[in-house]
């Protein structure tokens, strides 16, 4: 993994922005997209920027169940404000959280990315390891699947909604075996609370226990992470 350290979360995104930026110049045509606060930055610098991304498919990593891609909530929703209306993509795949049948959501998902294979994949990181709604335990091999999620990210979530209750307990995910698949991965960290995560994350074991300590089997992964996030690597 390659660690790189910036002041903060601005600094951060315009360092993922560069990023992002040579690799679509070396031709990468589809990219992985996370919801969250910690990508806010880097989507500024995206819709503040002159690059066209109407040639360039996004797939986003994951979506909550019972929202439908119109409710405020949803990370449909999420995307469309922080992102496509104003740079709108060739395409923008998120699963659909609203789907009568969610296997067979999970498998549609699944059929998208194989036909489109991701050539960047941005993450960010949960309190508590997970990568897109990978909550710990999840198989590193897995594939889309319907999550439950876990107190920890129902509570860290709970401040995009009015009350707690209000906050879906289940989402759609990416698997971590498709994430694993991107040609290359940038994650990025912000702030004290990310911080045990980060640690584990590159200097802990490789476990199940930490979903993102998988990334450091993975050849080709920029860390990119703020003081506060770096404080104790
Ligand atoms: P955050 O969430 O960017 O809102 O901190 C990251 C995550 O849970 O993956």
């Amino acid at each position: 993994m390659e660690i790189i350290r910036v002041k903060d979360a601005q600094a951060g995104g315009k360092k993922a922005f560069e990023l992002i930026e040579a690799a679509i110049n070396e031709g990468a045509g589809v990219l992985g997209l996370a919801t969250g606060s910690t990508p806010e930055t880097l989507y500024q610098e995206m819709i503040h920027s002159s690059r066209d991304y109407s040639e360039i498919v996004s797939i986003n990593l994951d979506e909550y169940v019972g929202l439908s891609s119109e409710d405020s909530q949803s990370y449909r929703q999420f995307m469309n404000q922080h992102l496509f209306n104003e740079k709108p993509f060739k395409e923008s795949f998120v699963p659909n959280g609203k789907a009568e049948n969610l296997q067979a959501e999970c498998t549609r998902y699944d059929q998208i990315i194989a036909e489109h294979p991701i050539d960047l994949q941005i993450l960010g990181i949960g309190q508590n390891g997970h990568i897109g709604f990978n909550e710990p335990g999840t198989a590193f091999d897995s594939q889309t699947h319907l999550v439950d999620l876990t107190e920890s990210t129902i509570n860290a979530n709970k401040r995009f909604f009015d009350k707690v209750e209000d906050v879906p307990t289940q989402a759609l995910s990416m698997g971590i075996g498709s994430i694993m698949k991107a040609k290359k991965i940038i994650l990025m960290a912000y702030g004290e609370n990310k911080q045990a995560a980060i640690k584990g994350m590159i200097d802990g074991e490789v476990t199940e226990a930490l979903p993102a300590s998988v990334l450091q089997n993975h050849p080709n992964v920029v860390v990119i992470v703020d003081e506060a996030a770096a404080a104790t690597l």
